[in-house]
């Protein structure tokens, strides 16, 4: 396995006491595979990427347990520098947010350009080349021209491209991708969608896809892991999922996408509104939106129940949300 996270923990020190935006997420990604994050904004998703990348901004966020084993390599274990070359050549990130992740006073040309001139010690001119001959990769059209220009000079969509040729220069063995379309508009997600999906075939890279539009991964995503205030509720191959949810937030949020293959259907928004981190519920988590909590559900922390070899959530009453 490329990535295999086991029981991250991560904790936050905030105003209204400890929040805990971590609390035992597992998962694995494998070469050529790509993964999906899924969750509401507040769910913990995009801290994990953090935590897997070392970039978690310390303090007030602190990783308090777990494993992140990159390459058989657990990175919580390495060193700073260390795990900062590891990261380097290994895995790369895509953030939101092109626009404040690029330099604005150095030319795309420049910035693309680095990577190769700092971390392979090529020349300038080679260098260059390398950024033209990436920015045509991501097909931005006129590269040769393009490279000289700055990013406010590109349009979202390919100011995107241009973060994406970043996160590839390298050819990293993973890419962790953070709402990579979410600022963009439906048709340009869809192409960016499709240029990481066929990326992430050519170098056979593994992909973690941090999302809040289960829209977006029905296309791209091999598997998806659900995540619910903190923890991952549900985890199974994507066809399974879209056939029959086995976790009722999964059902939720199926419910509240537009699918052409259901057309016709009323769309159901979840009820009510993701806690606060500091303020969980007890037992399930979901409980006080949930429109099969029972008794137990207030009490009792459901753990992850296998539904088959591939596949887990995290409910009392798994097998008949499968059934229902
Ligand atoms: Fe709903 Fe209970 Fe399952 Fe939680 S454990 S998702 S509250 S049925
Ligand atoms: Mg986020």
């Amino acid at each position: 396995m490329l990535l295999d996270v086991r029981d991250l923990h991560v904790e936050f020190r905030t105003r209204d006491g400890v929040a805990r935006a971590v609390n035992g997420v597992s998962f694995g990604v494998d070469a050529g595979e790509t993964l999906a994050v899924l969750g509401e904004s507040g769910s913990g998703k995009s801290v994990t990427a953090q935590a897997v990348m070392g970039i978690l901004d310390t303090p007030p966020g602190r990783v308090t347990g777990g494993e992140v084993l990159f390459q058989g390599r657990d990175l919580l274990k390495l060193k700073e520098e260390e795990r900062r070359r590891v990261r380097g050549a290994g895995m790369a990130m895509v953030f939101q947010d092109a626009l404040s992740s690029l330099n604005p006073v150095l030319t795309v040309g420049d910035q693309l350009g680095e990577m190769f001139t700092v971390h392979r010690g090529m020349s300038r001119k080679d260098a260059r080349a390398k950024a033209v001959e990436l920015m045509d990769q991501v097909r931005i059209p006129a590269a040769r021209e393009r490279v000289r220009q700055y990013p406010h000079q590109f349009s979202g969509g390919m100011r995107q491209r241009v973060m994406i040729a970043m996160a590839i220069a390298l050819e990293p063995a993973l890419i962790i991708a953070d709402e990579p379309t979410t600022a963009l508009d439906v048709t340009v997600q869809a192409q960016v969608m499709d240029l990481l999906a066929e990326l992430r075939r050519e170098y056979r890279m593994g992909l973690v896809l941090i999302t809040h539009d289960l829209g977006v991964v029905a296309d791209v995503a091999d598997r998806i892991a659900v995540m619910y205030a903190g923890r991952v509720v549900e985890s199974a191959p994507v066809d399974d999922i879209y056939k029959a949810p086995a976790h009722p937030y999964t059902r939720g949020l199926l419910d509240s996408v537009p699918r052409l293959d259901l057309k016709g259907r009323e769309l159901h928004a979840i009820r009510g509104l993701p806690p606060s981190l500091t303020d969980v519920p007890r037992g399930c988590a979901f409980h006080p939106r949930c429109p099969m909590a029972r008794d137990v559900c207030r009490t009792d922390v459901p753990a992850p129940h296998e539904v088959s070899a591939t596949r887990a959530a995290a409910c009392h009453f798994w097998k008949e949300c499968l059934n229902g």
